[in-house]
């Protein structure tokens, strides 16, 4: 792939034929991109996985997961010229692979998300285009003779009417050469298929697949297991390949063009701007304690607290705090005033002005190279390593349970709530667990989910305006 101009071709198959809608992304294709539309449809599928991440965090079930992902392809990777979805689609899966190869955490939740993603897109094809795709695979699996078959017939509808299928639905036509002749063919001949067993784990898990002698006789219906663990195992390969590329080739030669922007995609922030309070204009000093405790997500509460407390805050926590109240509305002066009060309890007026104030002007971009600073997004904070003595981060990741628990009663959050957050956070989703936060002290759903401290406040005034509204009226 190579990132240069403007000039594109199609890499939609010709027309006229049935072929497979969905790409297996085997190697990078040869077409020339624009470095604006490397990044941003990167950014777009991005959002996709991103959206599968949540769905399915929240648990949403099959059936619901179809919708969403349905959903998030119309949304996100469509494009104004229909010769280039298929572009679009193949470009930014390998821009997310140079993203994510880069690291073990990284190569397990593209891996994941992408199977995942793979998956459902199957699930939404015709059955035509479903058996052009596992043509595409060239599955090494052969079909059992007939002979074969009369000896376990039995057993397989047994099996079938087990899982409560038909018998006939058991019946998988393959041999990859074979599936275009037997769709037209008027007689199907239909034979059962037989794989070595390991290879279809899913099944095997749950226990919806006969076994014999070491192989697994999987029914056409349910082959896409078997197609999820080829495409599973083909990327992870793919995804270890591509880091010794990135790390003994690419990151050097491309260090001052697409190095800069893989780098940011990892931990890019993909929803609204908040570096400028929009929906409910200024706060003022006299109501920060009180807004506080009503509308800041924990992480802001939480140094809000420790400075009243501690009447200081180390560097990280006081751009973490600063910022997010630039964003939702303290002016400059207010933010000044704010900051002394507490500050100069203990290191004095005179200390304050000499060596924080710099700071606070610095964010509202009236110092220094004037840049107007945006407040951090969760993915930045909770990517932060506080070092010790330090309060900024995210909670949800950096407190001990006893603390986080403390923390989240003081919120209001208690018995079966409390225990959902934290069931969140022993799985490592901390933004869910705030969304949950969220919804236990609003009493109010939350379906975006918590993406942005800022978002979490400009949610919460918005619940609690029109409950004000609606109870003046
Ligand atoms: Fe703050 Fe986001 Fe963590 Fe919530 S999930 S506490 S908003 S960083």
């Amino acid at each position: 792939m190579e990132i240069v101009g403007s000039r594109r071709k199609s890499l939609l198959p010709p027309a006229g034929n049935a072929a497979p809608t969905i790409p297996l992304y085997r190697s990078a294709p040869e077409l020339e991109v624009r470095l604006e539309d490397f990044e941003l449809y990167a950014v777009h599928r991005l959002r996709v996985l991103k959206g599968i991440s949540d769905a399915l965090s929240r648990g949403k079930k099959p059936n619901e997961m179809e919708n969403v992902v349905k959903e998030l392809l119309k949304v996100h990777m469509s494009h104004p010229e229909a010769s280039q979805v298929m572009n679009k689609d193949i470009i930014s899966h390998f821009v997310l692979r140079l993203v994510y190869c880069r690291e073990e955490e990284l190569r397990k939740w593209f891996l994941s998300m992408e199977t995942t993603l793979f998956r459902y897109r199957f699930l939404l094809e015709t059955s035509e285009a479903q058996i052009a795709l596992m043509a595409e695979f060239d599955l090494p699996y052969k079909t059992i003779t007939n002979a074969e078959y009369e000896n376990v017939k039995d057993k397989l509808n047994k099996v079938a009417r087990s899982m409560n299928s038909s018998a006939d639905t058991i019946y998988y036509k393959v041999i990859t050469n074979f599936l275009s002749s037997l769709l037209s063919s008027s007689f199907i001949l239909l034979r059962k298929v037989q794989v070595p067993f390991e290879k279809v784990p899913d099944l095997v898990a749950r226990r919806e697949v006969f076994i014999m002698k070491g192989y697994a006789y999987v029914p056409r219906n349910q082959v896409l297991s078997l197609l999820v663990t080829h495409y599973r195992s083909n990327l992870s390969k793919a995804l270890v390949l591509t880091n010794r590329k990135w790390t003994s080739m690419i990151r050097e030669q491309e260090k001052d063009r697409l190095t800069p922007i893989v780098e940011a995609l990892s931990t890019s922030y993909l929803g609204p701007d908040y570096s400028q309070p929009k929906d409910f204009g200024e706060i003022s000093l006299r109501d920060i304690d009180q807004i506080a405790r009503s509308s800041f997500p924990l992480c802001m509460r939480y140094l809000f607290e420790k400075l009243k407390e501690d009447h200081h805050l180390k560097h990280g926590g006081r751009m973490q705090l600063g910022l997010f109240l630039k964003g939702v509305g303290l002016k400059l002066d207010d933010a000044l005033a704010f900051w002394k009060s507490e500050f100069s309890k203990k290191v004095g007026a005179e200390r304050f002005d000499k060596e924080y104030a710099y700071g606070i002007r610095h964010n509202y971009g009236k110092e220094g190279k004037r840049t107007d600073y945006t407040p951090y997004s969760c993915q930045k904070i909770i990517s932060s390593t506080p070092g010790v003595g330090d309060h900024h981060g995210c909670p949800y990741r950096h407190l001990r349970e006893e603390n986080l628990r403390a923390a989240l009663n003081n919120m209001g959050v208690a018995n079966r709530a409390l225990e959902d957050v934290m069931d969140k956070v022993r799985n490592k989703h901390y933004q869910l667990a705030c969304t949950l936060t969220f919804e236990a002290v609003h009493g109010a759903s939350c379906d975006q989910g918590i993406n942005h401290p800022n978002q979490y406040y400009s949610d919460s005034k918005t619940i609690l305006e029109s409950r004000n509204n609606s109870k003046g009226t």
